[in-house]
């Protein structure tokens, strides 16, 4: 029987907890043994209790949770040779030669490392004397499979990684919250959201909040004008009676000089243009709770997916990452991904966004900029 272990890795995201129900069940029915790799990657290097065997039961209530039961954790021996000296012999001892991961880039390229190095790891065992030739002689080939776990919908080749609707839906829940006591006190409301390098939770938050204004990594506004224009945005909205102030924040975002846009610098405009202004960071709720429909639907798709990808593995093929694209689950080479994702660092979401809006040989500015300021088109009220 196939030995599979499913592991959560780096940031967590509701929809982790789907994806080993998806993998542990799946990997059930296609008659394979699904192991729990808990802690991320210390779980294999540390081995023991950390590396134990799931049943069917032991995932049931799993689909809709938030966070990761199986837990998640920053490795730093991983990082090292000897750490996945460790974590190959854990493998081997176990008869575990394939490796689900669901977490986000750093994740996915220790996994493809962990892969290419995988032969020589076995040499360098049995010349230690740790394995035994005979010990090693089935497990030649690592099989990784990649699953794209973020809140940050961080990855390029894929169109949403698992989490980032969940995510997005409780910023929205939360700036509607604050949306009516702002209306009601006409107060101003700077919303800082998460998303590190990438504005797409603070792109989709605009769009989704009718917000007055968004500040994000991928379209940094001049570094001399942007307070000006943005005093000007809100006061148009406000004179076309707008009762509050909606500024979403992505704590990535920067000016064209690469400096940050700080949610206390866009308080102190609003304050200058005379509103009431209060500043909001969500923080961590943006990570917990309950995964939305979407999240757990991609999550048990694409784990269903990356145990079938598992068997379908052949040691020439390059890893693969399962992702998502036009509504289809596919498969990309995994590090091509990686590398893409890193070679277009902050412009993920102006991708993102300008695909879904059929904008493809448009630059990003013009795609959104006129469609978020609503008071060129309409009274300015929601
Ligand atoms: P994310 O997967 O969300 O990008 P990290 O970059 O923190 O998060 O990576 C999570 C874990 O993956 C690290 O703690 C480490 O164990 C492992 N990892 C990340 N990058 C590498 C790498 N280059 N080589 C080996 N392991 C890595």
């Amino acid at each position: 029987k196939k030995r599979i272990a499913v592991m959560t890795s780096g940031g967590d995201a509701p929809g982790m907890c789907a994806v080993v129900r998806a993998v542990v069940r799946a990997g059930i029915y296609y008659d394979c043994e699904v192991y729990g790799c808990y802690e991320g990657y210390s779980g294999l290097v540390q081995g023991g209790d950390l590396l134990r065997k799931m049943d069917w039961d032991d995932v049931r209530g799993w689909l809709s949770l938030g966070g990761t039961l199986i837990g998640t954790a920053r490795c730093m021996e991983f990082k090292e040779r000897w750490g996945r000296l460790k974590a190959a012999k854990n493998m081997v001892l176990r008869g575990i030669d394939a490796l689900v991961v669901c977490g986000g880039d750093g994740s996915l390229t220790g996994a493809d490392l962990f892969r290419s190095e995988w032969p020589s790891l076995l040499e360098e065992l049995v010349a230690t004397g740790e394995l035994s030739a005979e010990q090693t002689a089935k497990y030649r080939h690592l099989t990784i499979v990649g699953l794209v776990g973020s809140i940050d919908n961080d990855m390029a080749s894929t169109d949403n990684t698992i989490g980032a609707y969940s995510s997005l839906e409780r910023i929205c829940e939360m700036v509607d919250y604050i949306d009516s006591t702002a209306a009601s006190h006409s107060r101003a409301f700077v919303v800082e959201v998460m998303g590190r390098h990438c504005g797409w939770l603070g792109l989709m938050a605009g769009i989704s909040c009718g917000a007055d204004a968004i500040f994000i990594p991928e379209r940094p506004p001049s570094a001399e004008g942007w307070r000006e224009e943005l005093k000007k945005v809100c006061l148009r909205h406000r004179e076309k009676g707008r009762r509050k102030t909606t500024v979403i924040v992505a704590e990535g975002a920067l000016d064209d000089e690469l400096q940050p846009i700080t949610s206390q610098q866009v308080k102190d405009c609003l304050v200058e243009i005379g509103l009431d202004t209060r500043i909001t960071t969500l923080g961590h709720v943006q990570r917990g709770g309950s995964a939305v429909a979407f999240d757990r639907m991609l999550a048990t798709m694409q784990g269903v997916d990356a145990v079938r990808a598992v068997l379908e593995s052949t040691p020439d093929t390059p890893s693969p990452m399962i992702g998502i694209v036009d509504g289809k689950i596919v498969r990309q080479p995994l590090m091509e991904a990686v590398k893409l994702t890193k070679s277009v660092a902050t412009a993920i979401a102006a991708k993102k966004f300008d695909e879904a809006m059929g904008l493809r040989d448009s630059t990003f500015k013009e795609s959104y900029a006129n469609f978020l300021d609503i008071s060129k088109h309409d009274d300015g009220s929601q």
